[in-house]
């Protein structure tokens, strides 16, 4: 135990005490700590990574909670600079306004509002809009560029100031936050602060489903505090005042639930997507510890298939480097035992990633042209759901006589 990073005993949704270990990965730094060469000597802290089952209401979920201010002040990963992203924004928003038929000139605030695309999108739909992310960088820039965004942790004091400066919210987005944060009942609380009494609540979070179902062990990582799913959540907004009226999945991170909430009492039904993610949870077994003991079992023999794969290529004096350097490539390399001896170096196409090293195992991360100039024999995709994308818009490399590696979910070589 760190003075970084302490152990809760209960579920994060329930409070309940049964909780069992699934799922044990190998402890890593903070995934998105990328490390200027300045910084190389000092010593990156790492913390467990240990995935627990709540038998009380089936919330699957990380009990080590890393400090968020070690987690989150020097966050690099800013959604507007992909364009998938800015089209899911925008699709988002023109749906959460035609869904609920949201006036102009409403007031929507999105907590963990990252550089405003979400909100922009709003914005451009004659909405009016407030931010709140906790890095100050992103939250300057998104002000200067009109979203005006608070750069603070997200409490239920700041949303009734917000209230009071600007009126009650009739959408509130977060979007990750839901999985981001230890003490979700104090966001539902602030939430129903400034929620207005036909508002809704949107939020996005990665859904354990997909999580399962293709295996985005990788996407584990200690920001990502909770893996949600349908059952449990209706439990515990039920608990603090809220209702869940629709549960849609949708495809960001490599899939994605986008559920809705209003207040108990609020004037939208409960949409059929409720029931029907109950019951395909259901079928996959996920309200079950054993489902994910067996899960774990998969992830080791992927690790068995790459780690041999690889250290064959290696042993015949093959180079190899990585291609994307998204936070859940820490998880990956980690718990993959993948380090600077097998990955030379990672190429990303972000420029604020790009001249750093990755947390811990500290392999470089080098812009698209390092392709050309120290042609590797072979690139692991490590931004595995993007797979597709990047090999079409790398095929030089391949036509150049290199291969790709994808990991996951099932390792191939193209
Ligand atoms: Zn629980």
């Amino acid at each position: 135990m760190s003075r970084h990073h302490h152990r809760r005993s209960t579920c994060r949704l329930c409070g309940g005490t049964h909780l069992t270990m699934v799922l044990g990965l190998a402890p890593t730094p903070p995934a998105n700590a990328f490390v200027p060469a300045a910084d190389l000597d000092k010593p990156q802290e790492r913390f467990p990574l240990d995935l627990f089952f709540c038998h009380d209401c089936a919330h699957v979920q990380l009990l080590d909670v890393v400090d968020p201010r070690v987690l989150f002040e020097n966050y690099v990963y800013v959604s507007g600079t992909s364009p998938v992203f800015v089209r899911h924004f925008q699709a988002y928003a023109d749906d959460v306004i035609a869904r609920f038929r949201v006036p102009a000139g409403s007031l929507v605030v999105d907590v963990g509002s990252n550089d405003g695309t979400l909100l922009s999108c709003f914005a451009k739909a004659g909405m009016r809009v407030q931010g709140i992310d906790p890095a100050r960088d992103i939250a300057a820039d998104a002000t200067a560029r009109g979203i005006p965004t608070i750069a603070d942790f997200f409490t239920p004091a700041l949303a009734a100031q917000i209230r009071t400066a600007k009126g009650a919210a009739k959408v509130v987005t977060a979007n990750n936050v839901f999985a981001h944060v230890d003490d979700l009942t104090g966001v539902v609380d602030g939430i129903r602060a400034v929620l207005d009494d036909d508002g809704v609540f949107v939020f996005e979070v990665s859904y354990l489903v997909d999580v399962f179902e293709k295996t985005l062990f990788d996407t584990i990582y200690h920001e990502h505090l909770a893996y949600h799913s349908v059952q449990p959540l209706i439990r515990f907004l039920a608990a603090n005042g809220m209702e869940l009226i629709e549960a849609l999945r949708v495809d960001s991170h490599g899939g994605s639930l986008r559920g809705v909430a209003q207040l108990q009492g609020g004037p939208h039904p409960v949409g059929q997507s409720v029931a029907d993610a109950v019951a395909l949870e259901r079928r996959l077994g996920l309200d079950k510890a054993e489902t994910f003991l067996d899960f774990a079992r998969d992830i080791d023999e992927r690790k068995r298939q790459l780690g041999d794969l690889l250290r064959g290529l290696k042993a015949c004096g093959k180079r190899i480097a990585g291609f994307g350097a998204p936070a859940k490539a820490t998880t990956l390399l980690y718990h993959f035992d993948l380090g600077p001896d097998i990955i030379d170096f990672i190429i990303d196409d972000s420029p604020l990633k790009q001249g750093l090293f990755t947390p811990g195992m500290h392999i470089p991360v080098l812009p698209g042209s390092a392709i050309a100039e120290k042609k590797p024999d072979y690139l692991v995709v490590l931004a595995w759901n993007f797979a597709q994308p990047i090999m079409e818009k790398n095929a030089g490399f391949r036509e150049a006589g290199g291969k790709f590696i994808v990991p996951l979910p099932q390792v191939e070589v193209v």
